[in-house]
């Protein structure tokens, strides 16, 4: 099972390299959230130039649908950026096979929101262990990328008492920043940010030896894919004495939801319940690490392949 994401890429080779990144990812994901669901990731590239709109989008999608179709089952398709619900309507017109369509349609519904609540349990249980407390008044957060999940996750850690720093390209989203009371900064600004915790919430590869050396927070916990740009980051982060939350541990509230649907009838309370249960995943997670003096990266990723080997 793996979402589908709607982005430019310079090249097809830079696309297919995304698509296979992110697959592995939303493996180690499905994986370590109990989901019973290899991972994978369509990835749809368009060309430069403004994204495609009305007709020329909703044909692309279609195109995607006919995909999806063609594998019979085997792969089941849901939001990730630069999709919605909408957009889950569009591809069932030519498949079943997708997932996080409307309450309305019968399905789970916008993923995001559950990512949202499980990244906000994931900086929790990082802040418990790093600040010894899970309480967020007071605590300073920077959230990179207001999109989907980061407004939503913003949302939960202003009801929260945190004091708020944001970011996003696209600066439409400063009214969002305003109605949220926070500062905005640049998004070159925002990943040296001195907060306590930063919340990786717009693509993937941030986390890389351009910006390690600038990091002021002292944990990490985020939405966003693939935040390491290589593994040797999650060493640097270790040896700086910063907690990363592993982003597959910490942004599975979707694919969680989803699973409630997959399993059915679709109950918003079992998914909710679900959901904050990867705060206990993600507290066994550092537990490891720590007693093997590994790395939260490495003691994630040997969970993961534990289950895919077990075929649980
Ligand atoms: P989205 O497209 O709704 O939001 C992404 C936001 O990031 C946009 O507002 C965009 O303008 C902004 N952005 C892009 N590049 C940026 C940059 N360099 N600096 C600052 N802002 C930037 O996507 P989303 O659904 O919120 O997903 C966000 C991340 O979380 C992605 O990496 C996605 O793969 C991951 N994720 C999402 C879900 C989900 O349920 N939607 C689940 C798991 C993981």
């Amino acid at each position: 099972m793996g979402g589908c994401r709607l982005w430019h890429y310079a090249e097809p080779a830079d696309a297919l390299r995304d698509a296979l990144r992110l697959s592995e990812g939303m493996s180690y994901k499905n994986a370590v959230a109990g989901l019973r669901c290899g991972g994978g990731k369509g990835v749809l590239v368009r060309p430069p130039g403004p994204a495609p709109s009305g007709r020329a989008r909703n044909d692309a999608l279609r195109d995607f649908g006919d995909l999806v179709a063609s594998m019979d089952g085997q792969y089941l398709t849901a939001e990730d950026v630069g999709m919605a619900e909408r957009d889950m309507a569009v591809i069932a017109e030519r498949t079943p096979h997708v997932t996080g369509r409307s309450r309305r349609a019968g399905g789970s519904g916008d993923p995001s929101p559950s990512t949202a609540l499980g990244v906000m349990t994931a900086i929790e249980v990082a802040c418990e262990r790093v600040f010894g407390s899970r309480d967020l008044q007071g605590r300073s957060v920077c959230v990179v990328g207001l999109g989907h999940v980061g407004l939503g996750l913003a949302r939960l850690l202003r009801k929260a008492g945190a004091t708020l720093v944001v970011t996003d390209i696209d600066r439409a989203r400063r009214a969002d920043a305003e109605a949220l009371g926070a500062r905005w900064l640049t998004p070159q600004k925002a990943m040296a940010a001195n907060v306590d915790v930063l919340a990786p919430c717009a693509l993937g590869g941030t986390l890389n030896h351009e910006s390690l050396p600038t990091l002021r927070a002292r944990v990490i916990a985020g939405a966003a894919n693939n935040q390491l740009s290589t593994e040797e980051i999650g060493i640097a982060l270790a040896e700086r004495g910063i907690l990363w939350a592993p982003d597959f541990v910490a942004n599975a509230g979707g694919v969680v939801n989803i699973g409630v649907e997959l399993d059915g009838p679709y109950d918003p309370r079992v998914a909710r319940e679900r959901v904050l249960g990867i705060g206990t995943t993600l507290a066994e997670v550092f537990d490891d690490a720590e007693a093997r003096g590994v790395t939260t990266l490495q003691a994630a990723m040997d969970r993961a392949r534990a289950r895919i080997a077990a075929g649980a």
